[in-house]
Formats: structure tokens, sequence, C-alpha cells
């Protein structure tokens, strides 16, 4: 309670500074300053593995709004969402998948946050995939559905996986929810996720949502990370 309190009133007495490099920051900038956001990489390549899983029937396209890379400012960025629970920082790159696809594609009728496993969510307290829908949606105008797939398999951290293990530690991770088949059936799906790698995790939520029927798939990150072992 005195920590809240203390917290409310340093950011009353301060100035807002930069979560990268901790400068102060001017009204109009959110979390970062000027010239931290001007280093943000977008990412405008296709993904490695994009194709495979478009000829594959399961999704039709794959967007990341950033480069994921070690000691740029998307790190404190993810960072911040994550683990400090700033979840405008996740609107705020979720505004830019929004940007994106705002300007490339047609509607859309949900967007659909990577579901946490139900044990994961309340240690964290929050999905920051929701943040991240959130910020698409503020954009696209497009309607946010939370339950349609649920996460039933506790996955291990896939940090020290390759490829091949990492796709197969997320295999039967998820589960469609019998009572939102009809809210999916044919529609226009985006799916979202903070960052994404190999795309595992979210090719197979993508999967379970295509063997129920989904129409259209998107699936879109704020970040793209490359793998750093590859063996
Ligand atoms: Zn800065």
């Amino acid at each position: 309670m005195i920590r809240h309190i203390l917290r409310g009133f340093l950011n009353f007495v301060l100035p807002e500074t930069c979560l990268s490099c901790g400068e102060s920051t001017s009204e109009n900038e959110r979390y970062l300053c000027g010239n931290c956001s001007s280093k943000l990489e977008p990412y405008t390549d296709t993904h490695p593995w994009q194709k495979e899983f478009v000829e594959a029937g399961i999704i039709e396209n794959s967007i990341s709004a950033y480069w994921f890379r070690e000691g740029t400012p998307i790190q404190p960025l993810l960072h911040a969402m994550k683990y400090q629970k700033v979840r405008s920082a996740g609107r705020l790159l979720g505004e830019a998948i929004g940007r994106r696809i705002a300007g490339t594609a047609p509607g859309f009728d949900y967007i659909i946050p990577v579901p946490l496993h139900k044990a994961k969510q309340r240690e964290r307290t929050f999905n920051q995939s929701l943040c991240i829908a959130e910020g698409i949606s503020a954009i696209t105008r497009t309607a946010i559905l939370e339950g349609a797939v649920n996460r039933t398999r506790f996955t291990s951290t896939q940090t020290k996986l390759n490829k091949a293990e990492r796709r197969e530690n997320v295999l039967h991770a998820f589960d469609a929810d019998p009572e939102h088949i009809e809210d999916i059936r044919g529609k226009r799906i985006i799916l979202a996720d903070d960052v994404i790698t190999t795309g595992a995790t979210i090719i197979e939520c993508a999967s379970v949502l295509k063997r129920s029927g989904a129409g259209v798939i998107w699936i879109c990150s704020a970040a793209y990370a490359e793998l750093k072992h590859t063996e």
C-alpha cells in the first residue's frame, strides 16, 4: 500500500522516463524516448518458416512488428509488459501490428490471443498476448475472442530447444473449446502473441483452430527472434 502510494507520488513529481535509456520522455512519447523509438527495427522480412505453413494450409500469412534483438529497445519494452505488468506497453506494440494489418489486409472477424496455461496465467496474473491483441484491436476495430482455444498442457520453456524439439514440446498443448466451435467456423482470424521464433507454439494453436473449422488465419507477433541454436 505504502509502496503503491509512493510510486504514484513519484510519477507525479518526476517526469516520465524512457524504459530503455532512462532519459526523460516528452508528453507525446510513451515508454521510449524519440531516440530509442527510432532504434526499434521493423520486421519487414518474411518468416523463414512462413512458406511451409502457408503451403500446409494452416495459415494465410504471418507478420511481426519488430525484430527482437538483445540490447535494442524492444527488450525493455517487452520486459516491462511481461514482468512489470505494464499492459499499455503491450498495447503500443499491438498497435504497430494493427497499422501493418490495416494497410494490407481485408477485414477480420476476430483477434484471438494465444492463451497461457491457467496455472501460468495465475502466476503471471495476466496474459501478455491479450495486451498485444488489445493494441491490434484498437487500430483494426476487430473484436477480441478469448476462450475459443485453451492451453490444456503445461509446456516447459522453449529457450534451449531446437526447431524440432520445440514442435514436439507444444504438440497437443491446445484444445478448441466445444462451446466456441460455431464462433470460429469459417471466420477470418488474427492469432496474436508477443514473441515468435520458430513459430512452433502459435502454429500449433493455429492448427487446432483450423481443424475446428476456422477460415483464414494470420499469425501476428510483436517481435520475431531468430533461433540461436539450430543444430
Ligand atoms: Zn531512450
